[in-house]
């Protein structure tokens, strides 16, 4: 595929880059486009159900989402529906019943407040007391046959889509976008080494080529931020790849059940979930560890942690305040000590128990091989750890970078959209946005 002009090229074949090429192929006039992937498979990192915790985020169970920023991740959830209501073979998209699980007086007191407020946007969900929730989740509720000791109380659902397979549906979107588009070329094993910019066109060096384009959308995780670098874009962002690993136990839970953030703590509660790829056992987590790598499971990216950091006195500051906190710091550490061997299944039982609380250290085994990377942007201007996603969008150029933590997955169509939209309008091509509002949106505008 050397020296070919593409309208579009994508880099990374996670479930960012495949969205992308399927909204492109079905929704506008852009025709040439190219999805250039590293490795020899498409969604072969954070995407793979290998990698994450499969779950669709509607709002209903994060507690760590204020009402509005819930209903939109709702909306984009909803995208994931739509789509899969309209595919021939759907292989990706699965109901669990699903639960937040209060544990305390405070913590129930707090649930309850939250469903009162969130009824109106969410009425599926229902308060559960002991009783209910013993009914759906047996292990929760119950140890050895008599309840637990704790209050519980839990806001949840038994009908609802909840787990996805985002690897599948990184598939998916490809044989999807190929059925409409004949011009989309996907390049596996092309990793892109460099872009360089031209009056009217960029060129992408890759180990399979060059590959020319009038637009180019960078959806490479971690290594986003690298190539932005390269063309002098995002100097003042850095990143912090948090690392994520999860435990199984036998087949406990049902379902997915979720537990209240503490507010203070940045990064998502721990919870339990039926896992896609090994049907008979029950995953617990994730933790978060900082890692001084930007993929988890694969060698030599070290370099590129340092590369991507740029550690200053600014960066500092950030860890600094991070720190300073008595709770994010003993998080912190506790979250190292669960990768130790030695103590790391006994202490990771602790946290477990406030979901399974007959759960027993030797039930757990360490998932090996099991979890990926978030990569989160620290943000050098403002001085803070976001933690959403972060997209550069140079103006007046034909450029996007984008880097997705979660729930970078479930919003896929949504941002696919987003990013479709800039693309359509800087190369003044045509975008069907009637016909996408009314398959993917219920007729509605994206929040
Ligand atoms: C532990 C954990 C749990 C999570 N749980 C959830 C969840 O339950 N629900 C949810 O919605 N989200 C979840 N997420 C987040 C979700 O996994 C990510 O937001 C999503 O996978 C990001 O997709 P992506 O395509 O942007 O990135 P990736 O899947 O990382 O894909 C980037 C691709 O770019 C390729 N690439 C990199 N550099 C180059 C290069 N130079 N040239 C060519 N290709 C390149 C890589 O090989 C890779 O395939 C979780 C993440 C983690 C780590």
């Amino acid at each position: 595929m050397k020296n070919r002009m593409f309208d579009v090229v994508i880099v990374g074949g996670g479930i960012s880059g495949c969205a992308l090429a399927y909204v492109l192929s079905k929704y506008t006039d852009v025709k040439s486009i190219a999805v250039l992937e590293k490795y020899g498979s498409l969604a072969p990192l954070n995407s793979n159900a290998r990698a994450n915790s499969q779950t669709l985020h509607c709002g209903d169970i994060e507690t760590n989402y204020k009402l509005e920023k819930a209903k939109s991740v709702k909306q984009q959830a909803n995208m994931l529906v739509h789509y899969a209501e309209m595919v021939d073979k759907n292989d990706f998209l699965y109901k669990f019943p699903k639960m937040i699980l209060a544990v305390g007086d405070d913590e129930c007191e707090r649930l309850k407040k939250r469903h009162e407020e969130f009824a109106e946007d969410f009425p599926y969900m229902e308060l559960w007391d002991a009783e209910r929730i013993a009914q759906v989740e047996p292990a929760v509720a119950l140890i050895d046959g008599k309840p637990r000791p704790e209050k519980i109380l839990a806001c949840g659902c038994t009908d609802e889509y909840s787990a996805v397979n985002f690897g599948n549906l990184s598939k998916s979107f490809i044989n999807s976008a190929r059925k409409t588009n004949t011009e989309l070329n996907v390049s596996l094993s092309s990793k892109v080494e460099k872009i360089s910019q031209f009056d009217d066109h960029y060129e992408l060096q890759t180990s399979q080529g060059t590959f020319m384009a009038r637009f180019v959308v960078v959806s490479a995780g971690a290594h986003s931020l690298l190539l932005a670098n390269q063309l002098g874009h995002g100097l003042d962002m850095s990143i912090l790849p948090m690392a994520g690993s999860f435990y199984y136990v036998p087949k406990m839970l049902n379902g997915k059940v979720y537990t209240m953030q503490n507010d203070k703590l940045p990064f998502a509660a721990l919870h339990g979930d039926p896992d896609l790829i090994e049907m008979d056992k029950t995953r617990l987590g994730p933790t978060a560890l900082v890692l001084p790598k930007l993929e988890r499971y694969t060698g030599g990216t070290y370099w590129d942690f340092w590369k991507s950091l740029k550690l200053d006195g600014k960066v500092v500051r950030v860890f600094w305040e991070l720190l300073k906190d008595s709770t994010i710091r003993n998080y912190i550490f506790r979250n190292f000590a669960f990768e130790i061997p030695w103590i790391r299944q006994k202490l990771f039982a602790k946290d477990a128990q406030k979901i399974i609380p007959g759960l027993k250290p030797e039930d757990l085994e360490y998932a090996t091989g099991i979890g990926g990377l978030r990569p989160q942007v620290i943000n050098k201007t403002d001085m803070v750890l976001q933690l959403g996603e972060a997209s550069i969008v140079p103006e007046g150029e034909n450029l996007i970078f984008n880097m997705t933590p979660s729930p970078g997955a479930t919003t896929c169509l949504g941002n696919a959209y987003r990013d479709a939209q800039i693309i359509c309008e800087r190369l003044g091509i045509d975008i069907d946005n009637e016909l996408l509002s009314e398959e993917l949106l219920d007729g509605q505008a994206c929040r």
